[in-house]
């Protein structure tokens, strides 16, 4: 194990991995720290990427040559693109995608970058010296340095989750929150705030009587989320 690189990126979820390759690929020695291995990328909420505005995002992030739409791409299950009654310039790519295989797809881009590392732990503080940023501490109680941190925290500092009129801390569902680093900035005069995040109620899909349902087919034309040239959507797609 190294304690020293380049690039520190705090939390694997998209928008860390994609920091993470990105200085990686820019040949920066890179490290990408996160609670779970396994939770890579994690589709927190509706296993959806793209949509009005935010299919035009993933786009230009694979004209930087970023991986969001590669790897949606790879692991969609329906593809659709909205707005097609309008003209092309209101279009917008979204694609369902299967939440494990992003994961996997998302994991296997990580393990298979060059300069790129990873390290399963959770940074609970910024390391400081003379009002600059020089590395993070873990729970674990490792200290690794770098010349710059990418905080890439998601839901998850000081995460608060409301069920009903319950409060639970968390980042979301079933996994903690982080503690530390939200305070260390607020100390340092950063203002931190809590922005909301809503999810729809989860139905039980054997209690559903499917044929009051109108079926909604994905499309066959294959419009991609990349331009890149892949076979696309090998997954069987899905109504
Ligand atoms: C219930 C719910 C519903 C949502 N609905 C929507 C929606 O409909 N549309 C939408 O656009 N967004 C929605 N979001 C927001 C969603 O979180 C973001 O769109 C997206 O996941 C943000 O990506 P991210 O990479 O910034 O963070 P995340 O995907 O949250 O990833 C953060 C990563 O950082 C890791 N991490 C956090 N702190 C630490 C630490 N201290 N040390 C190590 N690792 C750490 C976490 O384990 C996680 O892997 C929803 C979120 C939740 C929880």
């Amino acid at each position: 194990m190294n304690f020293n690189y380049d690039v520190i990126v705090v939390g694997a979820g998209h928008a860390g991995c994609e920091a993470a390759c990105a200085a990686a690929n820019m040949g920066s020695r890179t490290l990408l720290i996160t609670m779970d291995m396994n939770k890579i990328a994690q589709m927190s909420c509706n296993p959806a990427v793209g949509g009005i505005a935010k299919g035009q995002i993933v786009r230009e992030i694979d004209a930087l040559g970023g991986q969001m739409g590669i790897v949606t791409d790879k692991t969609a299950i329906q593809f659709r693109m909205l707005n097609k009654s309008k003209g092309p310039a209101m279009w917008s790519p979204r694609a369902q995608s299967d939440r494990q295989k992003f994961i996997e797809t998302w994991r296997s881009i990580i393990e298979n970058t060059d300069n790129l590392y990873m390290w399963q732990d959770t940074v609970k503080e910024l390391i400081i010296e003379n009002n600059t940023v020089k590395g993070v501490r873990t729970t674990m109680n490792v200290s690794i340095y770098a010349t710059c941190v990418i905080l890439t925290a998601g839901t998850f500092m000081n995460g608060l989750m409301h069920i009903g009129r319950t409060q639970i801390q968390g980042g979301r569902i079933s996994e903690p929150a982080s503690f530390g680093i939200t305070e260390q900035l607020s100390q340092m005069g950063i203002v931190v705030g809590r922005m909301k995040t809503g999810k729809p109620v989860r139905i039980d899909g054997l209690s559903i009587d499917f044929s009051k349902n109108i079926k909604k087919e994905g499309e066959n034309e294959f419009h991609k989320l990349s331009y890149l040239d892949f076979i696309p959507r090998p997954l069987q797609q899905q109504p």
